[in-house]
């Protein structure tokens, strides 16, 4: 069983062919090219890491990066955002339940911690009789690039969701 820390661990720089033995998984070329790109380029999108295997290794299907990404979710080695209206991302700085800044005109992400101290967010109000494990929060607006190109652009009205 895994021992608790081990989940709580902030991104390490561990080589990725290390991280997938300690987990148990069979190396593959594909899985250790994913867990690269992933590595490299954060909140990288799948069809971006399909691009970069394919520059790495050769061909490989889209299918079997949505899978291998799945996989490496499911197994703790990289975390999925999935910000609205945008592609999914992925990063592999998992387990710090730390946030993002979504730019709303050209969807850069970046990261940000959580609030304050380790995860107040995890505090809800009223959590409802839930069992909190994780709080996802997306700050959204214009990050510094686009407010410089936009500064004379009223923002955009919010749609109410009454
Ligand atoms: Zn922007
Ligand atoms: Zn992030």
């Amino acid at each position: 069983m895994t021992p608790n820390f081990d989940m709580l661990r902030l991104k390490v720089s561990s080589d990725p062919a290390e991280l997938l033995r300690r987990r148990g998984i069979q190396l593959t070329a594909q899985r250790l090219a994913v867990m690269r790109a992933v590595a490299a380029e954060p909140h990288i999108t799948a069809d971006a890491v399909a691009d970069a295997v394919r520059d790495g290794i050769g061909a490989i299907s889209l299918q079997s990066v949505y899978d291998t990404l799945t996989l490496l979710v499911a197994e703790g080695l990289i975390r999925r955002i999935q910000p609205s209206g945008s592609a999914a991302r992925f990063e592999d700085r998992v387990g710090d339940n730390h946030h993002h800044l979504i730019c709303r005109v050209c969807g850069r992400v970046v990261d940000v911690n959580c609030a304050v101290g380790a995860a107040p967010c995890l505090e809800a109000a009223d959590n409802r009789g839930y069992e909190i494990d994780e709080a996802e929060v997306a700050y959204w607006g214009r990050c510094p690039d686009c407010r410089k190109q936009r500064t004379h652009r009223p923002p955009t009205k919010r749609s109410r969701h009454t």
